[in-house]
């Protein structure tokens, strides 16, 4: 005997992730206001700390060129004629050095080099004063004495102006004799170097301010150009919605997550775009673009963030989500929205519909490129589907390689007859009688075992493998009925069949060919079709109903209530039976909300005539209520298991002879 493998088993493998190469283009990246205006700070504090050592430094030079003068004044209008004997003594100067004092400083006065000149012995004592210097003073204060001693040169603010000018003196040790001591001082009264220096350095100033500012507005321009550079590198020209590099960007807010906070990324596609632009034009392609991003972001929440990937692609980024299924419905929302809206585009209306993949982190991805990427192998499956919202799984994943390596087994396990039916009875729920059954198909795999259809089915649905798998399921599962038939055990069967199936392939021939083959009469055969597959083509769908209605095969809509099935096509399908999903059935009596679907479901299906089974009981309890509601059929694990052809006559041979075809089971 093989292990069984759980149908989950399989389909929980690891898929092989390809990733994505970031191509992200480098640019100069804006810096933050702070940081902008500490960079502003510090260059302006920059520029007035150099402001201020260049002041002082502009200063210090006046006073250097300013005792520079006084020292060329002394050498040229004293050194000649005040010499050491005149300074020494008590005696006053001789008229004839004074006059000729008076007159190198008249020389010296015209030519605007100084305004006054004192000549002062070493005790203090005035010996020359020009005409300007006040007759009180003819001693020099203590305080310039100390200072001449101290320093040798020095100035200070003159306290005369002259033509309204201020004045500065400039004292001087005067070494007669040049033998190293003073001898006496002569002070030089000079024009004042502050207006000149006030000057330099108020230019000096403005010329640093400027600077200052020009660097400042350099700075933050440039920071505003790379700011802008950053945001249109984010943003998709054409619909002023993000773009790829935007969704990349979004990375750092997925972040710092738990392990139960979910995002999901969801990428639409429109389905046909290229249709529009061949026959309208690109200016027209572009338009509807535009009006599907306004719609688009219409229909999801504010901070979901919406992309243009490119072409026809765009995404949403749900940052916080509860679970797949509200991800799912979110897509599916936006499907329907996009088909409901007016589309106009030079004047002519289209219709718009989209297929969509659906990625979760951290399930089935750990970032934004690998959810893209898994979101992208979804998409394409729901396009190949015609299956509207596609969530991404391993088996719609053809990078899977344990996938890749199954697919080609497959093909092999078609032909080879790897594959088996097993056969879940249905009971009419009033009467507990078993009349018909449903043909699921299993894979007996050398290696793994027994394998459910979930773990191969999807796979078969993408690849195409499906229409040989439909045509073996049909032709064993009659061939079966035949033979329970002409075993005095009259039991219809029902085969599931794939959207794909449903109008990809000549189902109603096949089916034909399938029933003359067999001998079976077509009203022991049963179809099961989901809603998917006939919202897919309603039109095509509707077509092959009708011929296999008209050939008097019965068919239900199966797992109903997890699709979108228009209500509005519902009485116009040739379809008998609904089933309902066994996630609406199998907790009914727990979760309130689940018994109101089942319960809607049921009203409706009644109203338009159609009979009802429901899917997944699994107790008594949703048994009798089932029954209570007016339900037609049940099957589920109450009932009983799927199980193979010889099994399923034992079960029915002991129901027969316990008598359990009463009330209940
Ligand atoms: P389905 O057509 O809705 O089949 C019913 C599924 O529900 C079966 O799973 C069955 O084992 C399971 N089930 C029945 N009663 C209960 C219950 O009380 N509780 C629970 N939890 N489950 C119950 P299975 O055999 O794994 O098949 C899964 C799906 O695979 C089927 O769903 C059908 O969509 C698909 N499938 C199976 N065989 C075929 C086939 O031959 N062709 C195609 N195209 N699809 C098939
Ligand atoms: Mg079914
Ligand atoms: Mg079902």
């Amino acid at each position: 005997m093989r292990p069984e493998v759980s149908p989950g088993a399989f389909a929980h493998t690891r898929c092989v992730r390809v990733d994505m190469v970031d191509v992200t283009r480098r640019h100069l990246r804006p810096v933050p206001g702070w940081l902008l205006g500490v960079a502003v700070a510090a260059v302006v504090l920059a520029s007035a700390l150099v402001g201020q050592q260049l002041a002082s430094h502009v200063e210090q030079r006046a006073v250097r060129q300013a005792g520079l003068t006084a020292q060329t004044v002394v050498a040229m209008a004293v050194e000649q004629t005040v010499t050491v004997d005149h300074l020494d003594g008590a005696q006053p100067l001789p008229t004839s050095v004074a006059a000729a004092l008076d007159r190198n400083v008249e020389v010296l006065a015209q030519r605007g080099l100084l305004y006054g000149l004192e000549v002062w012995r070493s005790d203090g004592v005035l010996l020359f004063a020009d005409a300007g210097h006040p007759t009180t003073e003819t001693r020099m204060p203590l305080r310039e004495q100390q200072r001449t001693a101290a320093e040798s040169t020095f100035l200070q603010p003159g306290d005369r102006t002259v033509g309204g000018q201020d004045t500065v003196e400039v004292f001087l040790s005067y070494d007669a004799d040049h033998d190293g001591s003073a001898d006496g001082t002569v002070e030089v009264v000079l024009p004042s170097v502050r207006a000149e220096v006030t000057h330099d350095i108020v230019k000096l100033y403005v010329a640093l301010g400027l600077a200052t500012f020009l660097v400042g507005t350099a700075l933050v321009q440039t920071n505003r150009r790379a700011r802008i550079r950053q945001a249109e590198a984010l943003r998709d020209p054409l619909t002023g919605l993000g773009n790829r590099m935007a969704l990349r960007r979004a990375e750092g807010s997925l972040r710092g997550r738990t392990e139960s906070d979910r995002a999901a990324l969801i990428l639409f596609d429109l389905d046909r775009f290229k249709a529009v632009n061949d026959t309208l034009g690109h200016q027209a392609g572009d338009a509807l673009l535009v009006q599907v991003a306004e719609v688009l972001t219409s229909l999801v929440s504010p901070t979901d963030l919406v992309v243009r990937l490119g072409g026809d692609e765009f995404a949403v980024l749900i940052p916080d989500v509860p679970n797949a299924e509200a991800a799912l419905t979110t897509a599916r929302t936006v499907i329907d929205g996009l088909h409901q809206g007016a589309f106009a585009v030079q004047g002519v209306l289209l219709d718009v519909r989209a297929s969509a993949g659906v990625a979760m982190l951290p399930d089935d991805a750990t970032d934004v490129a690998g959810l893209l990427q898994r979101a992208d192998i979804a998409m394409y499956a729901a396009k190949r589907l015609g299956a509207g919202v596609v969530p991404y799984s391993c088996e719609v994943d053809p990078h899977d390689v344990d996938q890749l390596q199954l697919l080609a087994e497959l093909r092999y396990a078609i032909d080879h007859d790897e594959l088996v039916l097993h056969y879940q009875p249905k009971a009419e729920l009033d009467s507990s009688e078993v009349l018909s059954v449903e043909a699921l198909v299993r894979w007996v795999h050398p290696r793994h075992g027994l394998l459910q259809p979930g773990a191969f089915i999807p796979m078969a649905e993408v690849t195409g493998l499906i229409q040989p798998l439909t045509a073996w399921v049909l032709e064993q599962a009659c061939r079966q009925a035949a033979l329970w038939r002409s075993a005095g055990r009259p039991l219809a069967v029902a085969v599931n069949i794939s959207p794909r199936s449903l109008v990809g392939g000549d189902l109603p021939t096949i089916v034909l060919d399938t029933l003359t083959r067999t001998g079976l009469p077509a009203h022991l055969l049963e179809l099961e079709i989901t809603e998917t597959a006939v919202m897919a083509d309603p039109a095509g769908a509707t077509a092959v109903l009708q011929q296999l209605d008209a050939m008097g095969i019965r068919v239900s809509l199966d797992d109903f209530g997890t699709g979108y099935t228009s209500m509005a096509l519902l009485p116009s399908l040739p379809v008998h039976a609904l089933k309902i999903d066994r996630t609406f059935i199998t907790g009914m009596l727990g979760a309130q909300q689940d018994a109101a679907v089942a319960e809607s479901l049921l009203t409706l299906a009644h109203r338009f005539g159609l009979r009802v089974v429901a899917e997944g009981v699994e107790t008594l309890d949703v048994w009798d209520r089932l029954r209570e509601l007016g339900c037609e059929q049940a099957q589920g694990f109450y009932l009983a298991r799927p199980m193979p052809a010889d099994t399923l006559d034992s079960w029915l041979q002991q129901r027969t002879s316990v008598g359990a075809s009463s009330a209940r089971v």
